[in-house]
């Protein structure tokens, strides 16, 4: 059995002096978190000596797992000659040139420390290019801590079958209601929602906000007649398209928007792009990147930080990155193919009410018979909700972090025999359910 009692003595400890015992919302910690003691390669080693591979790789950021050697190396190098300083380095300019000549979206791009702080200043990049405030961004998608771009996130069926109620609900208590008065929330894969949305809001839209497979959305496949209608509108009305790829850039040697076809003015990664470290990035055409420029005085977009472009992060980044040829990210596809087949087929066998969804090194179990194709197919019902936590729980007994309400994400380190694994893992699951469906 797991054992968590060392897990346990830390939460303790952590609760004195967290709200909770945390320090993140995405924290699992019922009955505890599980504190980690090390990571090796695809596996994580918890304080109580319990070895897990690792699905999370902290929120899909690490694609060569943990302890990765070429990074490892690269940085210890670095932390002897100093790891920030208030003037530039050449390796910003390398991790640039890397990103520019792979992502045919980016021209030119300026680098920050979160995704957050990417998506947040895209959409200021849009704003002081079109002088409009407005975003449009897509239901239930997680787009970071910016108040524009969290509103609109945690909508649910008692908003949404409220015809008098904004989806556009706040993120939080006390935020500014201005905030969602700028915000219009738009279906995923729903042309025609779309197209009444951004009609209406048009003159005030400086960007359509949109992750090409947004996976707290439920991890869908767009619809391509969805992405053009995106693109189309976006053209129409003067709105820049702005795509979040802070996670999914690791669906393609290129990014997401260019494996989804769609052609976005501004992009904001993070995550991969950083190698471990904290990283942002915002990227795109250079006619709408000369918000950030300051050749002629003060830019109509001033964007610093003290950690922008440090050299840790940086390097960390590109050597994380050049170890992503298009052979790496052909062999983690298809390691996420035959989980994803393998998935599916044990549903199959046993005519089970689950789905599977994601791409590339991704992937996203439901509790749905029929695969969800947006938001609210995706919506989890209470019992909907019990039942994935179950799921967890009987991964971990099976030696496996399987990230509950988030992408399951696959990274380098891991083999064939990793992949069968899970597979087995959650046959062993559906077995279990069939026996005592209620636990
Ligand atoms: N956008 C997307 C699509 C994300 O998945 C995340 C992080 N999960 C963010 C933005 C925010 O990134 P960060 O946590 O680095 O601020």
């Amino acid at each position: 059995v797991f054992s968590r009692s060392r897990s346990e003595h830390f939460f303790k400890r952590g609760r004195r002096v967290f709200p909770t015992g945390i320090t993140r919302v995405t924290v699992d910690h019922e009955p505890s978190p599980l504190y980690i003691a090390r990571g090796d390669g695809a596996y994580l080693i918890d304080v109580d000596g319990n070895r897990l591979l690792d699905l999370n790789n902290n929120f899909t950021t690490l694609i060569h797992g943990h302890g990765f050697l070429p990074v490892a190396d690269a940085v210890a190098d670095l932390l002897h000659r100093g790891t920030c300083f208030s003037n530039p380095t050449e390796h910003e300019i390398t991790l640039a040139e890397l990103l520019i000549e792979r992502i045919p979206a980016v021209e030119h791009i300026r680098f920050v420390n979160s995704g957050t702080e990417a998506v947040m200043f895209a959409i200021k990049a849009a704003r002081a290019f079109t002088c409009r405030p407005g975003v449009a961004r897509i239901e239930g998608a997680y787009h970071g801590a910016y108040d524009w771009a969290e509103t609109g996130q945690a909508v649910s069926p008692a908003i949404w079958n409220d015809a008098q109620r904004s989806p556009a609900v706040p993120a939080y208590r006390g935020m500014p209601p201005a905030v969602g008065e700028e915000v219009t929330v738009i279906r995923f894969n729903d042309v025609e929602d779309l197209e009444r949305r951004i009609a209406s809001a048009a003159p005030s839209l400086a960007c359509i906000l949109i992750d090409p497979m947004p996976s707290r959305a439920g991890l869908i496949a767009p619809e391509p007649i969805f992405l053009a209608a995106v693109g189309a509108i976006a053209r129409q009305h003067g709105i820049l398209v702005v795509a979040d790829e802070v996670l999914n850039l690791r669906q393609s040697y290129r990014g997401a928007s260019a494996r989804y076809g769609l052609q976005p003015d501004l992009i904001a990664a993070g995550k991969i792009i950083g190698g471990g470290f904290p990283i942002g990035a915002i990227g795109g055409r250079k006619e709408v990147m000369r918000v950030f420029a300051s050749d002629s005085g003060t830019p109509p977009l001033p964007q610093g930080g003290t950690f922008s472009a440090n050299p840790v992060s940086m390097v960390a980044g590109r050597v994380a990155m050049e170890a992503m040829t298009e052979a790496a990210f052909a062999s983690l596809e298809s390691l996420g193919d035959s989980i994803r087949a393998g998935l599916r087929r044990e549903i199959a066998r046993r005519g089970a009410a689950f789905s599977v969804t994601g791409a590339a090194s991704l992937f996203r179990i439901h509790p749905k018979r029929k695969e969800p194709t947006d938001f609210r197919e995706a919506y989890l019902e209470p019992a909907e909700a019990e039942l994935m936590a179950r799921l967890s729980r009987h991964f971990l007994q099976c030696g496996i972090l399987l990230p509950n309400g988030a992408a399951a994400c696959l990274s380098t380190a891991m083999t064939s025999a990793d992949g069968d694994a899970v597979v087995s893992a959650f046959a062993d699951f559906l077995s279990a359910l069939d026996a005592n469906p209620t636990e």
